[in-house]
């Protein structure tokens, strides 16, 4: 990742790793002075926090409920910054948002699971970004869709915005239960996959959608080595003026922290036992692919034999015998009989095939 230009970021890199994740903390909204300033004291004294998070704005999916403080929350975080030293990070939906965020000189701004799925917001926000060089994050979209998720990296790319991260929290879904959004882990996967330097932060808040899973949501966050966390936090969850299911409190978060910390160096382990006999596949892998090989050359052989005596490719009692032969064998070392069946049959289609060629080159040879 290219070390971000912003002159206010003092928040350090993203990446983090599952000893030290990459942590940003604080309530789904700012609500008061008092509660800001509560929070960010206590999670500055549990010492994990890097970022402070906190809606400013907030989008609901239903009008009429608790939309945010707006303006005045953004005097309130420039206080905390002031007071208790906590850079913060706050959502934008739109030019306006973006316009405030950087008159109050925010130490980072996120986009919401709701805006990107909307390419005409995310790239009015890039537009609106552009030359700040603060660093962005970005939620992916409600729904799974990665190509909206990778289109907001390029629209900010564009932009000259170079310190970016994704933030995982989930996608709508009706089968998502016990989670309040589907982890659909494999799409962070394919993210790594096809945008490699963009770290990734797991948000499993809005993933668990309940305080009783966070930890568990988080740990399979540092088992896939995502590089941090972007948790919700309230001195009193269960007062929370948004999302207060999932809210949980500073000390929680302590302990869950300490928790992740004191599994990694088992999990080290563990990684280390399983790359051990990962290695032992790769070399059975090696043998199985040689040995293709070598039944090609045969195949290759025979084929040139049947064309020289023009004998049909295929022969149906051959490929039964060989079917039987094998599924026999399959049944005696314990191996399921249908595997073993289906793997013969892409074998034998691929030998059909490359003896077709075989035939055909040969003739071709003898009627010149
Ligand atoms: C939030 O972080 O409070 C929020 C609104 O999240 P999301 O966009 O992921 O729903
Ligand atoms: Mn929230």
């Amino acid at each position: 990742m290219n070390l971000p230009t912003h002159p206010l970021r003092t928040f350090g890199a993203w990446e983090g790793s599952p000893q030290k994740p990459f942590v940003i903390a604080g309530p789904c909204s700012a609500e008061s002075l008092e509660q800001v300033l509560e929070t960010a004291r206590a999670l500055k004294q549990e010492g994990h926090t890097q970022l402070f998070r906190a809606g400013v704005w907030k989008p609901r999916t239903r009008p009429g409920q608790f939309e945010g403080a707006g303006y005045d929350a953004l005097s309130w975080l420039q206080t905390m910054r002031q007071e208790v030293g906590l850079p913060f990070v706050i959502e934008v939906a739109n030019a306006d948002h973006v316009e405030k965020a950087l008159a109050v000189q925010a130490d980072a701004v996120w986009i919401g699971a709701r805006t990107t799925v909307n390419p005409f917001y995310v790239q009015e926000i890039a537009e609106a970004l552009k030359g700040s060089g603060i660093p962005v994050l970005v939620k992916n979209p409600i729904h799974a869709d990665l190509g909206l998720w990778l289109g907001a990296f390029e629209r900010l790319e564009k932009m000259g915005l170079t310190d970016l991260a994704a933030v995982h929290r989930g996608f709508f879904s009706s089968y998502s239960a016990p989670y309040r959004n589907e982890p659909k882990w494999e799409l962070s996967f394919e993210l790594r996959r096809q945008a490699p330097d963009i770290p990734i932060i797991c948000d499993p808040s809005h993933i668990a959608g309940q305080r009783d899973l966070i930890e568990q949501v988080s740990q399979v966050a540092m088992d896939i080595q995502m590089d941090g966390l972007m948790v919700e936090v309230h001195p009193i969850p269960e007062e929370a003026l948004s999302d207060a299911a999932q809210q949980i409190t500073p000390q929680r978060l302590g302990q869950i922290l300490a928790t992740l910390e004191a599994n990694a160096p088992k999990n080290l382990a563990l990684q280390e036992a399983i790359d051990q006999e990962r290695e032992k596949l790769d070399q059975v892998d090696q043998q199985m692919v040689e040995l293709l090989r070598s039944r090609m050359d045969i195949v290759q052989a025979l084929g040139e034999m049947k064309a020289q005596h023009g004998a049909s490719i295929f022969q149906m009692d051959r490929w039964f015998d060989l079917l039987q032969k094998r599924g026999s064998q399959a049944e005696a070392l314990h191996l399921n009989k249908a595997f073993v069946e289906e793997l013969f049959q892409l074998v034998h289609k691929y030998s059909v095939e490359h003896q077709m060629g075989v035939y055909t080159a040969s003739r071709k040879h003898r009627d010149e």
